[in-house]
C-alpha cells in the first residue's frame, strides 16, 4: 500500500505509444505542438513536457504564463508557445523565453513596446485569427493595421498564423469548418503578402487531426489525443489512457439492514452490509454529483456503487458482494471507459474529469 492516500499514476509508456499513433496519422513534415495546459490536463506538466522533450516534441503549448514559466523552472528547453497571454505580464514571458500567440491589435502593441525595452530581435510570436470561434484572435477589419504594423516592425518574426475550430469534432458542422478554413486561408494570405518570409500554419486539435488530414497544414495542436480519448470510441480504444486514478480502502463498516450511510443519512441499507470507506471527495476531483448510485469504482475487479454523499476528503462504497480487505486497491479509473462512463453521468466530457483533479493527489510516474 502507498503512503499516499490516493495518487494519480501517470504511465509514461502510454503517453509515448499515444504521441506515435498520432506521428503514424501525419504527414511526416507535419510538426506537433502539444498542448500541457490546465497541468498536462491534470497529469503533471513537467512529467508530461519532460516525457514529451525526450521525444524530440517540436512545440509544446501551454495556456497562462505561469503554465510556461513552471515548465522553465524544470529546465524544459523546447518551444514553448502561450496560448493566452497577458498584457500586463509581457516582461515576464520574454525573460523566460516563451512565445506569445497574439490575438488583437492592444496585446500585439504591447508585446513590441514590451520587446523594445530589450536588446532582442526576431523574436518569435504567433498570431491567433479568429475565423469563428468567436473566443480570441483578429477579425478581418483588423486586417489593415496589422498589416502596417507587420510592414514596419522588424523585431518580431511570426513563427505562425493560427486559427481555432469551433467544432472540428461534430460531423454535422463540416460545412462550417470548411468556411473557417477558407476565412482562414484569405487572412493568412492577406497578412503574409507583407511578409517576405511563411509563418507555419496550424488550425487542428486532437478531433481537427482526426477528422480533417486535409488540414494539418504545418502544425497541429494535440492535447486530449495524447492523454488517450480521441473524438469517438473507435480511435480512443486504439489509444492508451495515461492518468489513473487510485486509492485503498480506509476502513470497512458492517452494517445492518435499516442503518445509514455518512451525511445526511442519503443512502439506507436494504440488507445486512459492507461499506468501504476510501480516503478521496470532492475536494480530490471525485464529482460530488457522483453520490448514492451515480457512480463507482472498482476493488479487486469489480464494481463497488458509491453509496451515500460523496464527502470532502472520503467517499462510502459499497462491497457487500466483493471480497475485500482494509488497504486493496481501489481503482476509480484506469480505463478510458471509466471516464467516459463518469463523463456521462455527469453530462459533461473527458477533459473535465482529467484536468479536475485536485493538486492534493500526488501524481506519480510509472
Ligand atoms: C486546448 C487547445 C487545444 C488542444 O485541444 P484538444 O482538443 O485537447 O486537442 C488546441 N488549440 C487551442 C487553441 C486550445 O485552447
Amino acid at each position: 500500500m502507498s503512503n499516499n492516500p490516493a495518487r494519480l499514476e501517470i504511465n509514461a509508456a502510454a503517453l509515448r505509444f499515444n504521441l506515435q499513433y498520432f506521428r503514424n496519422l501525419l504527414k511526416p513534415s507535419t510538426q506537433i505542438l502539444a498542448v500541457v495546459k490546465a497541468n498536462g490536463y491534470g497529469c503533471g506538466s513537467s512529467y508530461i513536457g519532460k516525457i514529451l522533450e525526450q521525444e524530440h516534441i517540436d512545440y509544446l503549448c501551454v495556456a497562462y504564463l505561469q503554465e510556461g514559466i513552471a515548465l522553465r523552472k524544470v529546465n524544459i528547453k523546447s518551444p514553448i508557445l502561450i496560448l493566452f497571454p497577458q498584457i500586463e505580464s509581457l516582461d515576464q514571458l520574454i525573460a523566460h523565453h516563451l512565445e506569445p500567440n497574439l490575438y488583437s491589435l492592444s496585446s500585439l502593441k504591447a508585446f513590441i513596446n514590451a520587446l523594445k525595452k530589450t536588446k532582442k530581435v526576431n523574436y518569435p510570436i504567433h498570431l491567433k485569427l479568429n475565423t469563428g470561434m468567436n473566443r480570441l484572435g483578429f477579425t478581418k477589419d483588423e486586417i489593415p493595421q496589422l498589416q502596417s504594423i507587420l510592414r514596419q516592425e522588424k523585431n518580431i518574426m511570426v513563427k505562425s498564423i493560427c486559427t481555432h475550430f469551433a467544432s472540428s469534432g461534430e460531423d454535422r458542422d463540416r460545412e462550417f469548418t470548411k468556411t473557417q478554413i477558407d476565412r482562414y486561408i484569405n487572412l493568412y494570405n492577406a497578412l503574409t503578402s507583407v511578409l517576405d518570409y511563411s509563418p507555419k500554419k496550424h488550425v487542428s486539435n486532437t478531433s481537427g487531426i482526426i477528422n480533417y488530414p486535409e488540414y494539418q497544414f504545418d502544425m497541429v495542436r494535440l492535447g486530449l489525443g495524447l492523454y488517450g480519448f480521441g473524438n469517438d470510441a473507435q480511435v480512443t480504444h486504439h489509444l492508451k489512457l495515461v492518468p489513473r486514478l487510485k486509492t485503498n480502502i480506509f476502513q470497512l463498516q458492517y452494517l445492518q439492514k435499516g442503518e445509514t450511510v455518512g451525511y445526511n443519512r442519503a443512502f439506507t441499507t436494504k440488507t445486512q452490509s459492507t461499506i468501504a470507506i476510501i480516503p478521496l471527495g470532492y475536494s480530490d476531483g471525485l464529482d460530488r454529483r457522483l453520490s448514492n448510485h451515480v457512480g463507482c469504482v472498482f476493488i479487486n475487479g469489480k464494481k463497488a456503487p458509491i453509496v451515500g454523499m460523496v464527502c470532502m476528503d472520503m467517499t462510502m462504497v459499497d462491497v457487500t458482494d466483493i471480497a475485500c480487505k482494509v488497504g486493496d486497491e481501489v481503482i476509480i479509473f484506469d480505463h478510458q471507459d471509466h471516464i467516459l462512463e463518469m463523463a456521462k453521468n455527469l453530462d459533461t466530457i473527458s477533459y473535465e474529469i482529467i484536468t479536475t483533479i485536485s493538486p492534493r493527489i500526488e501524481r506519480i510516474l510509472k
